[in-house]
């Protein structure tokens, strides 16, 4: 049953908000974490402390259990035909990497051409452009278009025969676009190429659906959606189950071992080497339990209209304000013209805001804006009307100081 969403109730749940003292606008960086996570982990660690899918003892059991029914549920979140295609890794990042390694690596040879584009976290570009120059693969770079959105209509002419790999965001973490996934995957299929979708962001707002998207991967940082650090998930569609290969090898991954033949456990064990982040996981089991209770585009919606009110007074009454987001976000990136991006955040800091400012592990994007950096704001669920004013007035008394 899903509550009807209360704003103040919600960031009542979110202890760092009374602790830090700042208004806090960063949560695309990372999330705050609901007081429900936090008792979790503080729990496993007080009370139990075993590890998984190892020892037979009362409290090895237990968490096994725990962590097995967390794998799970995230499966549900994302409605993954069965648990076994869902990995624990330790972050969006090595999701993405083990898709490279353990996937495109093996899949593609001399010549063949892998689609990406400008608008990426590095995350989602450097482990391709790495896998590119070690087999002589071709990077192909989708369009942007001025605004720093993605044309995915181009991908009509540009998938050619030697295309074996396209790789896009679900959502941007600078612009807050999120292209048309739906159509990638379907003009990608009708060509037999594969599709890989970084959820780092876009998960937090809207989760795929990824047997009715039909996508090949997907990966998501359960930092950006309340959870823990160091816990991420990788997706992958059982039609590739055979051409997808363990990156790591080491204990727990193993079945046995003939002579020098190693034989691997079945997935999604055979891809989860040593010994994981559980108290990580369990905490995120945790949150994608209390996620439960809300209607996730309830969430996103009141994030955007807090990034709408903040929008609408900057036009309007600073000049040079700068717009980098498309409409419509929980993101707000911008820069106010003739001031540096990291002075104004630095500043902001003394005014009591927490915000980001650089490049955004986006240089490509950068580029194309020709600009060294923005600001960012990146709001939540639990932030209020009042962390709006008080970021707009905080803006309004940092241009006293810098103009
Ligand atoms: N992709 C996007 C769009 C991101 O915003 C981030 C983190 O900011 C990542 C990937 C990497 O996530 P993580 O650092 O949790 O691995």
């Amino acid at each position: 049953m899903k509550q009807n969403f209360d704003n103040h109730h919600f960031r009542e749940q979110f202890p760092a908000i009374k602790n830090i003292g700042m208004v806090y606008l960063d949560s695309a960086a990372t999330a705050l974490k609901p007081q429900v996570m936090i008792d979790t982990i503080n729990d496993y660690f007080a009370n139990n402390g075993a590890t998984v899918h190892r020892s037979l003892h009362q409290t090895g059991k237990e968490t096994t259990e725990q962590y097995e029914a967390a794998r799970y549920k995230c499966a549900s979140l994302i409605n993954s035909p069965a648990v076994e295609n869902v990995i624990w890794t330790r972050g969006a990042t090595e999701s993405i990497n083990m898709i490279a390694y353990g996937y495109l690596q093996h899949a593609i040879k001399d010549g063949d051409e892998i689609i990406i584009n400008d608008a990426e976290h590095h995350s989602n570009l450097i482990p391709w452009l790495m896998v590119a120059k070690i087999k002589g693969a071709k990077i192909v770079r989708l369009p942007l278009r001025e605004n720093g959105t993605i044309d995915v209509q181009c991908l009509d002419t540009l998938i050619s025969a030697k295309t074996k790999f396209i790789a896009l965001t679900q959502m941007s973490n600078v612009t807050g676009f999120m292209p048309d996934i739906q159509a990638v995957i379907e003009k990608a299929h009708r060509k037999g190429v594969k599709v890989a979708v970084d959820g780092a962001q876009g998960a937090a707002h809207s989760p795929l659906d990824v047997i009715a998207s039909g996508i090949d991967f997907y990966v998501l940082s359960a930092h950006k959606m309340y959870g823990p650090t160091g816990v991420g998930v990788l997706y992958y569609s059982p039609n590739i189950a055979d051409e997808f290969f363990p990156v790591y090898g080491g204990g727990q991954m193993l079945s046995t071992l003939e002579g020098e033949t190693i034989i691997p456990k079945k997935s999604p064990f055979k891809y989860e080497a040593g010994t994981p982040n559980i108290a990580g996981i369990l905490g995120f089991g945790a949150v994608l339990d209390w996620l439960k209770n809300y209607d996730m585009e309830v969430l996103k919606n009141h994030s955007k209209q807090l990034v709408d009110i903040i929008d609408r007074e900057l036009q309007s009454t600073v000049p040079g304000y700068i717009r980098y987001s498309q409409p419509g976000s929980s993101i707000l990136s911008f820069n106010i013209s003739g001031l540096h991006h990291v002075d104004f955040s630095t500043l902001l800091s003394e005014f009591g805001i927490s915000i980001r400012s650089g490049k955004h592990c986006a240089i490509p994007l950068m580029k194309h804006f020709g600009i060294s950096g923005t600001l960012r704001a990146s709001l939540a669920p639990y932030n209020n009307e009042s962390d709006a004013f008080h970021f707009i007035d905080a803006i309004k008394q940092t241009l006293k100081i810098l103009r």
